[in-house]
């Protein structure tokens, strides 16, 4: 929906104007949260993440969670990018859930993240399993990288609600 503030100049120029931009960062999360669709229902009890590696508006890999106990989206996305022969240095990488920070069933998504190379993450949703929940920021912070959290959260929380649901069952 547009809204023309000015009507006395509500020429076709000005109506253009008046068009909101589409941020870059919303444009990519956006692509993450259709990746992580791709997942639905193969992960288990792990949720169905997105993830986009991006350098300028370029992008350099994409991933989603695989079967349980497989690498999670964000691995993927790098393992995507390493195989097309992307040097991933100061890229941006893009995730639905926050990178994970503990070693369960494969290495910790935020401390690979830390080694690759990557500077900034940009991520949904806070991962409410007590052994992330701000961890995995905290992280990725402490690795020098800059982080910012909530960009589609309202979109990227009903994708994964069932999920969430669970872990709120679950404590
Ligand atoms: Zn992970």
């Amino acid at each position: 929906m547009y809204i023309i503030i000015d009507m006395g100049v509500s020429t076709p120029n000005a109506f253009i104007r008046t068009r909101k931009p589409l941020g870059l960062d919303r444009h990519f999360m956006e692509r993450a949260l259709e990746l992580g669709e791709r997942a639905r229902g193969n992960t288990g009890d792990n949720p169905h993440v997105g993830s986009v590696i991006v350098l300028g508006e370029r992008v350099l890999g994409e991933g989603w969670t695989s079967e349980p106990g497989q690498s999670h989206a964000e691995a993927n996305a790098l393992l995507a990018a390493a195989n097309a022969g992307h040097d991933v240095t100061g890229a941006t990488l893009y995730a639905t859930l926050e990178p994970c920070s503990f070693l369960g069933r494969t290495p910790a998504c935020a401390l690979t993240i830390v080694a690759s190379g990557i500077t900034r993450v940009v991520y949904g949703i806070r991962d409410p399993h007590p052994r992330v929940n701000g961890q995995g920021a905290h992280q990725l912070r402490r690795g020098g990288l800059e982080v910012s959290e909530g960009e589609c959260a309202t979109e990227i929380r009903a994708s994964l609600a069932e999920w969430l649901r669970g872990h709120r069952n679950a404590r």
